[in-house]
């Protein structure tokens, strides 16, 4: 791995907050009010950027543009091909300036320049993957029960999308919606999340380059209940896709059901991972960490209940507290920091309340807990990568969303016991599995009521794969052919052959 040196690390802007406008209409615009609020680097604690305090009356502006962008604009002429084309440049844009966007959404909500970067590069295999797809969006021939009938299916556009995201993974977030309705010929208003707006007004940039026409990608910044939810309930919207919190997912749910539109939801998650005495302990203890410590624990993902078989809790709560107090906190723009600091600092307070009540209820603490000493780290939004051992499955740190570093383990006697306690959550957006036994890695793939199960393995996506969850952890895939089905209608189209005159009283 390269290493980056304090000296060769990009520079953090100096001097007053850089100012942004929002992207609407192909224009770059204030908010109607006037109003902006404000971004706050989290490892400086410093304001670093003003931006447009949007309301419902800029909203409303944004979905009237994405709405005549595709009932009246060139959009809606446009073939798959060209969309494809498109597509495909802006990819191209995305990899020229993949290192520059991402020092801003790091800067913006402190994860690892490096996770960005990552994030940033591996983007444009998302873009190819769906242009790939636009122009295969086929219906079928059916064939009719009626002599006298041809029947066929179109796939259509669902029309305009509105998409309002987190600030953990803002434009990538973002991509699995923008990538799949591109191809399927929809338009776009997206609303990031208040804590980290600025990649993806600087994305924006990137789509204006590419040639999308006005209308057919925007952005409106400002906060979840007076800009999020007149996104969600806008009448001029057709398909709302979120992606957050449950408890905001449901509200956003039923402000979509207020004009009937079409809702996609990815939540929240408490995923188990699970560690059977027969895995390599190494591997498992290594991936415990990226399933926990990777991203400050701030993923949706994040493996932070970590199901332990008897015969193996002491050697992998070992390694795991090892590995976890030699984590390099830092700077998360230092490609040698292992953990930048949480996004904010009321997130913070969020994640060390769960510490306490960890605490209180008895877990035994392994390993961090507080907050990092060195001074250089003062500013910033710190929390210890930490481990509680000897967690029941009851206890508040197993059953809610921390969203931050902390990984809660639980003993187990055998797969039944490590299946019941897997599925024992309201939640089921992924799980883990660590085993040699093939045939063990497939009954734990099908007994666990998850969107996703990594084996031997954790934290791995792709644009072919599709990604949500089960119970509470969402409605509705991203990623994968499956996808599209969320960004289009289905159209039956019957065609009468014989021109004879049917009963019109009848079905049929
Ligand atoms: P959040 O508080 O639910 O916010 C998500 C987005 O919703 C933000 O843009 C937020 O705006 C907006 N919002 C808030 N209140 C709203 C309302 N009443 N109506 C409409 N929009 C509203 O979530 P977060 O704290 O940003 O992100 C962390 C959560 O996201 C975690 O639960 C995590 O698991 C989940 N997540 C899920 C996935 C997945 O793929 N399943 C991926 C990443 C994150 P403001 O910023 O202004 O509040």
């Amino acid at each position: 791995m390269t290493t980056t040196t304090a000296a060769e690390a990009p520079t953090r802007p100096s001097g007053p907050p850089r100012r942004y406008q929002m992207y609407v209409d192909g224009e770059w615009v204030d908010a109607r009010s006037g109003e902006t609020f404000e971004s706050v680097d989290p490892f400086t604690g410093a304001v670093w950027a003003e931006i447009p305090r949007a309301g419902a009356a800029d909203v409303d502006v944004a979905v009237r543009a994405a709405r005549r962008a595709f009932d009246e604009g060139p959009w809606g002429r446009t073939t798959a091909t060209e969309r494809a084309r498109m597509m495909r440049r802006l990819g191209d844009l995305i990899a020229e300036r993949a290192r520059d966007v991402a020092v801003v959404e790091s800067i913006d909500n402190g994860k690892l320049l490096r996770e960005m970067e990552g994030q940033l590069k591996g983007m444009p295999a998302w873009y190819e993957y769906f242009a790939g797809a636009a122009d295969k969006l086929t219906g079928e021939t059916l064939p009719s029960d009626k002599a006298n009938f041809f029947i066929y299916t179109v796939r259509q556009p669902v029309g305009v999308v509105a998409a309002i995201t987190p600030w953990n993974s803002p434009i990538l977030l973002m991509t699995w919606k923008l990538a799949p309705a591109l191809a399927a010929g929809c338009t776009f208003v997206v609303k990031p999340a208040e804590q980290a707006p600025v990649s993806t007004l600087e994305f924006a940039k990137l789509v204006d380059e590419a040639g999308f026409p006005p209308g057919v990608f925007n952005v409106v910044t400002g906060f979840g209940p007076d800009c999020g939810a007149p996104l969600a309930e806008h009448p001029g919207v057709d398909k709302v896709a979120f992606t957050g919190s449950s408890a905001v997912g449901s509200s956003v749910m039923a402000g979509a059901a207020k004009h009937l539109a079409h809702v996609s939801l990815e939540l929240g998650g408490k995923s188990p991972n699970i560690v059977f005495a027969d895995s390599d302990l190494e591997a498992a203890a290594n991936g415990i960490v990226a399933g926990v410590f990777a991203a400050t624990g701030q993923t949706c993902m994040a493996g932070s209940r970590l199901l332990v078989a008897e015969g193996a809790y002491d050697e992998v709560m070992e390694r795991v507290a090892d590995r976890a107090s030699a984590v390099q906190m830092g700077d998360p723009l230092l490609a040698d920091t292992e953990m930048g600091p949480v996004a904010f600092s009321e997130h913070r307070d969020k994640v060390e309340s769960f510490i306490a009540s960890a605490r209180e209820d008895g877990a035994r603490l392994l390993s961090g807990g507080g907050r990092p000493g060195a001074p250089e780290l003062a500013d910033g939004f710190f929390v210890e990568p930490t481990l509680f051992g000897e967690v029941t499955n009851d206890m508040t740190l197993a059953r809610q969303e921390v969203f931050g570093p902390v990984a809660a383990a639980i003993r187990f006697a055998d797969e039944e016991e490590a299946l019941r306690l897997a599925n024992d959550t309201e939640f089921g957006l992924a799980a883990g599995v660590w085993t040699r036994d093939v045939q063990r890695a497939h009954r734990m793939a099908l007994g666990l009521r998850a969107g996703t199960v990594w084996i031997n393995s954790y934290r791995a996506v792709g644009p072919m794969a599709p990604f949500g969850g089960f119970k509470a952890s969402g409605l509705g895939r991203e990623n994968g052919m499956e996808t599209l089905s969320e960004y289009t209608e289905l159209k039956t189209v019957w065609i009468e052959l014989t021109g004879a005159t049917r009963d019109p009283f009848s079905l049929g």
